[in-house]
């Protein structure tokens, strides 16, 4: 058996932990690739990982105008979860959480997947019947949830006040096997097996024209030059309408700013996802301790990356009747992120009116959870030209009127 020194596995471990920020080449560009993936966000690199896992197109880069996760993907409050209404989310939130639970097998690279469970509190008559109608939806889609009583609910989360004035717990929506993941992981390990299939992730590129000539896409201008490419994938979220506008046509999406926050680390005092959607707020607990909070989006378009005062105040007051212990909590720091949000409320994976560009968008509040089965989805879809799964996420929706509504699930929610 070979045998390592002490100072062996040490400077394994080092360089291990210095993988972090050598895990992927953050090449130059060449001048041609098969496919250009816009945006190393979550989606986009998945995408990527995708296309060559299961397509075997591997002359693939990924442009990034900032750093790896650095848009929503690394902003995001990492809830997991498939309790959606309708047969077509269901199926590509399914497929997704069903693919976090072996990422870290996958990409050899630990995202901290937890299953601990997430529940979704009925605090009205109404979401009582709504989260009944998708508990039974989901029997029939074969994704595991029930309605729980509160008496369940104070079982599993002993810190929730049930017998809140204004808003009591009458049950709960549960999906046990949802849950959270480490966001920075997830774009890290996806990077890393790309640029291992020899892809180039290509950070600080903004992609800034998209050339085409006779309908079909011919290459993108950058901030490090023009680079040509057979097929283009646009996966940048919240600024999706700008990279359409480059491309010449028009997206039914709007941008806003949603926040999040974090209080200081506590001891382990709450094992499962907890979401008030009639208060707005939902809360878990960080492996570190802190209490993951996020709050609403804002109730106008903008571009603005950051948070503010209001968001906190109204989301925190919300939060304190149903976790009265939450009142003596000191908030760490709070943040925001640019989501892109359509009408239905579902996202968009959809070729374009130009051939050969494909775009991917619309996650809004919740896209974080779709990351694996998007990206399978939108691979597909671009290395063949359709995909079982993003066949009603087209954006003909739009034009013949059929959305795929889940404002209940995911309006608010994430
Ligand atoms: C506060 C907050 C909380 C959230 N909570 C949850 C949650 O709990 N669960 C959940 O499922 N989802 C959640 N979401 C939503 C989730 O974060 C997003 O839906 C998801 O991360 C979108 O991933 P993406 O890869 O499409 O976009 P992003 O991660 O935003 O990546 C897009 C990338 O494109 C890049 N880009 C843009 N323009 C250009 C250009 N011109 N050239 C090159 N690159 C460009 C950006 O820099 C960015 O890195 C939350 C979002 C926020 C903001």
């Amino acid at each position: 058996m070979k045998r390592y020194s002490v100072f062996a596995v040490a400077r394994e471990a080092l360089r291990y932990h210095q993988g972090w920020g050598r895990a992927w080449r953050s090449s130059e560009p060449k001048k041609k690739y098969e496919a250009i993936i816009i945006g190393a966000g979550g989606h986009g690199l998945a995408t990527a990982y995708n296309l060559g896992k299961n397509h075997g197109l591997k002359n693939v880069a990924i442009l990034e105008k900032g750093w790896l996760g650095g848009g929503n993907t690394g902003r995001n409050t990492t809830i997991i979860r498939s309790n959606y209404l309708q047969d077509a989310s269901a199926a590509i939130y399914e497929k997704a959480r069903s693919l976090y639970e072996t990422m870290s097998q996958d990409l050899n690279y630990n995202v901290m997947f937890s299953p601990r469970g997430v529940m979704m509190l009925a605090q009205t008559q109404h979401e009582i019947r709504g989260y009944k109608r998708t508990a039974h939806a989901n029997a029939l889609q074969g994704v595991s949830t029930e309605f729980i009583t509160p008496d369940r609910v104070k079982s599993l989360v002993p810190i929730i006040n049930i017998d809140g004035p204004r808003y009591p717990v009458l049950g709960a929506l549960w999906q046990p096997r949802g849950g959270t993941a480490r966001h920075d992981a997830v774009a890290w390990g996806y990077a890393r097996a790309c640029s291992e299939m020899g892809m180039d992730v290509i950070q600080q590129c903004e992609v800034t024209g998209i050339r085409r000539q006779n309908g079909q896409v011919q290459g993108v201008e950058t901030s490090k030059g023009s680079i040509d490419c057979e097929k283009l994938g646009i996966v940048v979220a919240g600024h999706t309408g700008v990279l359409a506008d480059m491309a010449g046509f028009r997206m039914p999406i709007e941008s806003v700013a949603l926040q999040a926050l974090v209080s200081e680390p506590i001891k382990p005092c709450m094992d499962v996802v907890v979401m008030a959607n009639t208060v707005h707020g939902y809360m878990s607990q960080s492996d570190k301790g802190e209490m993951v909070i996020g709050g609403g989006a804002d109730g106008f378009n903008n571009y603005t990356q950051r948070g503010s005062f209001h968001h906190v105040e109204e989301t925190v007051r919300a939060l304190i009747e149903t976790f009265p212990i939450i009142s003596r909590l000191k908030m760490l720091r709070w943040w925001g992120g640019i989501v892109d949000m359509t009408g239905d409320r579902s996202p968009i994976l959809s070729t374009t009116p130009v051939k050969n560009i494909f775009i991917n968008c619309g996650w809004g509040t919740g896209g974080f959870k779709a990351i694996p089965g998007s990206g399978w989805a939108m691979a597909e879809l671009m290395a063949k030209g359709h995909s079982s799964l993003t066949e009603e996420f087209g954006l003909n929706r739009f034009k013949e009127g059929k959305f795929i509504d889940e404002s209940v699930a995911a309006g608010v929610a994430h």
